[in-house]
């Protein structure tokens, strides 16, 4: 940030700093001191969104979405936070404790024989993270000490992952997929991935982001929203679209052939009780003719 760019230029440096960049800098650091406090006082929640298969109208899983609920600043969302996570390295711990909660909820809900065997639960995992040494060994942690099946957990990293150090990578996938464990590639088609690598790589789920699904109108442009479609089918890759807002995209999504969806038009991201709540009382129709 810019602080640490005018230090790094030595002593003159800070004369070249305006009251705005200072205010800025100012601003960044309070919001790191807070955030480290936030990961020592635990003061994270996970929000749940569902994700439905557009031919059968069932719950496949959830993902979760984390919130840091600020003393003053209420619910924060993941875009203010997590980008200076990344940057600061505070996101290998809050990682730790986002992928232990989410494992803990899915355990509870798989234990629980009332409700639906067959959905999974999405966790976005950062580059960082994924790329960290102790990644899976902190992951098989988790799933022990919750004793969560790994089949019931589901990773989406973005298409940044594939870019650095390949070869470590794909050594990180296969053992997630010994674990029967599948990944999900978010935000496809926003980022820099090469179509070969997507043929070598063992991804199970193309995430189309919801930038694409928002040109899906009345007279809009459909071609990419097709073309990926097309790539994940080709791939044998399943396909979930992102940031459904209306009927009319849900019905042109499954007219291109796209396996499932998410978004506002089924369900905001929810806290665990309305999240199992809705479980309950879904009923595919609620959207299927909207
Ligand atoms: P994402 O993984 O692509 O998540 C989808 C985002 O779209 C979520 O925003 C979700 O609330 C929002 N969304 C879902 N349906 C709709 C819709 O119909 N309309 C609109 N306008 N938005 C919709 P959220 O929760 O603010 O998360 C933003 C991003 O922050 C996520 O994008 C993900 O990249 C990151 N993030 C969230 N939770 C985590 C986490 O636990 N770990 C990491 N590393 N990143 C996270
Ligand atoms: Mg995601
Ligand atoms: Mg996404
Ligand atoms: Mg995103």
């Amino acid at each position: 940030n810019a602080m640490y760019r005018a230090k790094a230029k030595g002593e003159s440096g800070y004369e070249i700093f305006n009251p705005e960049m200072h205010a800025r800098a100012m601003q960044l650091l309070n919001l790191e001191t807070d955030l480290r406090r936030a990961i020592a006082d635990q003061a994270f929640c996970l929000r749940y969104q569902p994700i439905v298969d557009l031919a059968s109208g069932k719950i496949i899983g959830f993902e979760s979405l984390v919130r840091w609920q600020h003393p003053d600043r209420g619910l924060v969302s993941p875009d203010q936070f997590i980008p200076l996570a990344e940057e600061t390295g505070l996101i290998i711990p809050l990682s730790e404790w986002i992928v232990r909660s989410a494992c803990e909820q899915m355990s509870l809900w798989s234990r629980d024989p009332t409700l639906p065997a067959d959905f999974t639960m999405s966790v976005n995992i950062a580059a960082a993270s994924f790329q960290n040494p102790r990644f899976v060994h902190e992951l098989d942690q988790a799933l022990t000490q919750t004793q969560l099946s790994p089949s019931r957990l589901k990773l989406e990293v973005t298409e940044s992952v594939l870019l650095e150090n390949i070869d470590s990578v794909r050594e990180t996938l296969a053992q997630l997929k010994q674990r029967q464990i599948e990944i999900s590639l978010d935000d496809f088609g926003t980022g820099y991935s090469s179509l070969s690598y997507l043929k070598q790589l063992p991804i199970d789920t193309l995430k189309i982001d919801k930038s694409f699904i928002d040109s899906l109108t009345e007279d809009g442009d459909a071609s990419l929203v097709e073309a990926i479609i097309q790539i994940a089918n080709s791939l044998t890759m399943t396909v979930v679209a992102e940031g459904v807002e209306t009927a009319m995209q849900r019905s042109r999504l499954q007219q291109l052939g796209c396996g499932a969806i998410q978004g506002y038009l089924i369900s905001p991201p929810m806290d665990g009780a309305a999240a199992e709540n809705f479980m309950r009382t879904f009923q595919p129709h609620d959207w299927q003719h909207g």
